[in-house]
């Protein structure tokens, strides 16, 4: 792992979370991993950080064993198609482009390249994602050890038949934002009990990180970590038979498959 030289070809949020997990937990040495981008404050931050900003994506290509693309889904195949000739054997092309497919990365980048596919989510951003990768063209298990390897350092990832990648895309690819609504609410509901806004916002957010931890840490089902929250005629009941009644748990049903269905229609 120590050896790869690592690729970004677009230098934007996301390439710029995975370059900065990758080199703070060690996987990969700064002045082994080159970037580039059309805008020339991204290859500045990137620069800033220890990397080598290069002008132009065949750049990256020639320099780097391991390439992210991670542009804007709309301009993959446009910046696959201007790399391909340059691609060779030792290559491992890592796509986080959400909606794209294998087999349009393999029109894109041609027969015998490999191929993975990965569905990260924003926590990427501060080195907590929840990720799922499927592999395709000549992608082997050695390609799948190497991205869980990267992987393991920004988060989390699970390797997932394709046809899955929509349900990734409904839970945790959608799943931030739900999650961000649901700490917003619980918020509000302490400030409308008379909390300060900020000691709310604080406590719903430690609520959630919390309670997440706990479901990873125990490996207890979260019916059973709900039932030991939950006195008889106590507080938490009372504020469970609410959620209950409000119907929550067919409302996060209801948003992952819908979301689910949504990226179906985008892919
Ligand atoms: P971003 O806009 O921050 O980064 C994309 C970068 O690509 C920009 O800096 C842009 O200047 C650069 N770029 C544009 N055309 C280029 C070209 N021809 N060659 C090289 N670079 C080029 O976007 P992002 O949020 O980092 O998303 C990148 C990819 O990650 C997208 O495909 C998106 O679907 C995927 N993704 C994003 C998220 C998310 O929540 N942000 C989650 C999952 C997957």
């Amino acid at each position: 792992m120590a050896d790869k030289r690592i690729g970004f070809i677009g230098a934007g949020q996301m390439a710029e979370a995975l370059a900065r997990g990758f080199i703070n937990k060690g996987v990969c040495k700064a002045e082994h991993m080159w970037a580039t981008d059309p805008v020339d404050e991204r290859k500045e931050v990137f620069r800033s950080f220890g990397t080598n900003p290069v002008d132009g994506n065949i750049e990256v290509v020639t320099s780097s064993d391991v390439i992210f693309i991670a542009v804007k889904p709309q301009y993959v195949s446009v910046v696959l198609r201007e790399v391909r000739p340059h691609l060779e054997d030792r290559h491992t092309i890592v796509s986080i482009a959400a909606g794209i497919t294998l087999q349009s990365l393999k029109d894109a980048a041609g027969d015998g390249i490999r191929l993975v596919r990965v569905m990260p989510n924003t926590p990427c951003l501060v080195g907590e994602t929840a990720a799922a990768m499927c592999l395709g063209g000549k992608a082997d298990d050695s390609d799948a050890q190497l991205v869980q390897r990267l992987f393991d350092s920004v988060g989390k990832i699970y390797r997932v038949d394709e046809k899955l990648l929509s349900a990734v895309t409904g839970l945790s690819g959608s799943g931030p934002a739900y999650i961000f609504l649901m700490i917003e609410a619980l918020a509000d509901g302490g400030v409308r009990s008379g909390l300060p806004r900020d000691i709310a916002n604080q406590l719903a957010a430690q609520t959630v990180l919390g309670s997440a931890k706990m479901v990873l840490q125990t490996g207890k089902h979260c019916g059973a970590l709900k039932d030991m929250t939950c006195s008889p005629a106590g507080t938490t009941i009372a504020g469970i038979h609410e959620l209950e009644k409000a119907g929550t748990r067919a409302a996060f049903m209801n948003a992952v498959y819908a979301a689910t269905q949504r990226a179906d229609e985008l892919a």
